[in-house]
C-alpha cells in the first residue's frame, strides 16, 4: 500500500529537521501535521496543522495519530511509550526499536558490535568504581559520555588524566554513562542510507564532517580520495544496521576515519543534519526520499548535481551575515525561523555549490 498526494503525514518533533521534511512533503503533495510539545516549533511554521502536546498525553498522542495517514519522528530523544501510542493507531516508520537503540549509547555500541562494527573502546559506567574499573582498561585520554539525551556534545566529558575521574562524573550529574577511548582520527565522516518499505536500499555520497566545540560545523561533498575505502566498509556496515532493523526511512550512522579503518562513533534513526547539502547538492535529498520511503513510494537517484558541495551551519550569531551570505550567488541560505541567535544554537545552514564555473 502506498500513501500518496493529498496525504496527511504526521511528524512527531518541530525542529528544523521536521520544518524540511514538511517542505518536502509539500513539494509532494502531502500535507504535514506536527506533534510537540513547544509553544512554536520551527516545523509548525510551514505545517497544514500543529498538535501541541506532552509526549506522556496518550490521549493526545491517540487524537494526532488517528488523523494522518503516516507517522514518523525527528527528534531523537521521544520517549517509547509516546512513539507506542502513535503506533497503536497509525502506520509509523522508522521502527521503535530503532530509535530505542540509538538513544542509549551502551545498546547502540552493542548492536553495531554485534553486526561486525568496531566502535571505540568502551565501559558501562554507573558510579565510581565501574568508571575507574572502565578507565584501568581504556586508559586515558577518554571520554566520558551519557547513556542517554545527550547531542551536539552536550552531556559529555574528557577525561585527560585518572585524577579527574570523580570530577567528570560530577559534570554529568552521576547519570548512567559510558566511558570511550579517545580516537584518533583523521577525518570524521558519516553514511546517510534510505530504505523503501520494499528493502531497496540507497546511499548518498558521504559527506566529510567538521565539528567545532562538539556541533557539526561544516560537510563537504565528496570526502576525498583518502577516505573511499573507510566509507565502503561503513556503507556495508550501515546497510546490515538497516536489514536488522527491518528500516524504513532514511537513517545515519557516524564514523571517524582512523588508521586502522572506519570506527563506529554513533547512529541516528533520522534525516540529519549532514545530509543538508542534498537539498540542492544531489538529484533527491534526505528529506524528500525519507517522505517518499515512508509512504511506500519508489526512492529517487541521489547522485551529486555538481562536482563539490559544502554545508556550513549557523549556529549562534553566525546568522547574522544572511545578508552577505545572499550575495555570494553560489549560496542557497535556509533560516529556521527561530528568532533568537543563542550561543550553541543551530539556527540555519548555507549550502554552496561548487565546482561549475567558479
Ligand atoms: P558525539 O555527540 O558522540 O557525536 O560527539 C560529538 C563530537 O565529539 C564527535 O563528532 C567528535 O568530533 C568528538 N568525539 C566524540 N567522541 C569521541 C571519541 N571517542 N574520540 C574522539 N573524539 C570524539
Amino acid at each position: 500500500m502506498s500513501i500518496g498526494p493529498g496525504s496527511t503525514i504526521g511528524i512527531i518533533g518541530g525542529g528544523q529537521l521536521g520544518r524540511m521534511l514538511a517542505m518536502a512533503a509539500a513539494q509532494l503533495g502531502c500535507k504535514c501535521h506536527i506533534y510537540a510539545p513547544d509553544e512554536a516549533p520551527p516545523a509548525a511554521e510551514v505545517s497544514a496543522r500543529f498538535t501541541r502536546g506532552a509526549w506522556d498525553d496518550a490521549e493526545a498522542l491517540g487524537r494526532f495519530a488517528r488523523e494522518v495517514d503516516v507517522a514518523t519522528f525527528e527528534f531523537e530523544n521521544i520517549p517509547a511509550a509516546a512513539l507506542r501510542a502513535v503506533e497503536a493507531e497509525t502506520l509509523l516508520h522508522p521502527p521503535i526499536q530503532a530509535l530505542q537503540t540509538a538513544q542509549d549509547r551502551l545498546s547502540e555500541k552493542a548492536f553495531v558490535l554485534e553486526l561486525g562494527g568496531r566502535p571505540a573502546p568502551f565501559g558501562a559506567v554507573d558510579d565510581e568504581r565501574s568508571l575507574e574499573a572502565a578507565l584501568e582498561t581504556i586508559g586515558t585520554p577518554a571520554i566520558l559520555k551519557t547513556r542517554r539525551f545527550g547531542y551536539d556534545g552536550k552531556g559529555q566529558v574528557r577525561i585527560g588524566a585518572r585524577e579527574e575521574a570523580a570530577e567528570a562524573l560530577a559534570a554529568i550529574k552521576g547519570a548512567p554513562a559510558v566511558l570511550e577511548g579517545f580516537v584518533r582520527f583523521d577525518a570524521e565522516f558519516s553514511i546517510l542510507l534510505c530504505r523503501g518499505a520494499d528493502g531497496e536500499t540507497i546511499l548518498w555520497d558521504s559527506p566529510r564532517n567538521e565539528h567545532e566545540g562538539g556541533i557539526l560545523a561544516r560537510s563537504t561533498v565528496p570526502a576525498g580520495d583518502l577516505l573511499a575505502e573507510q566509507i565502503a566498509e561503513a556503507a556495508a556496515l550501515a546497510r546490515k544496521v538497516a536489514e536488522a532493523l527491518d528500516y524504513v526511512g532514511l537513517l545515519t550512522l557516524e564514523f571517524f576515519a582512523t588508521a586502522d579503518g572506519p570506527v563506529f562513533n554513533e547512529m541516528a534513526p533520522r534525516v540529519h543534519n549532514s545530509g543538508h547539502w542534498t537539498i540542492e547538492g544531489a538529484l533527491t535529498s534526505q528529506f524528500e526520499n525519507h517522505i517518499r520511503a515512508i509512504c511506500g513510494l519508489p526512492l529517487g537517484a541521489t547522485g551529486l548535481v555538481v562536482p563539490r558541495v559544502e554545508m556550513r551551519n549557523l549556529i549562534g550569531e553566525d546568522v547574522d551575515r544572511w545578508r552577505d551570505i545572499l550575495a555570494d550567488p553560489s549560496a542557497h541560505l535556509h533560516l529556521y525561523g527561530k528568532g533568537e541567535g543563542r550561543p550553541g544554537r543551530k539556527m540555519g545552514h548555507v549550502t554552496r555549490l561548487l565546482g561549475v564555473g567558479d
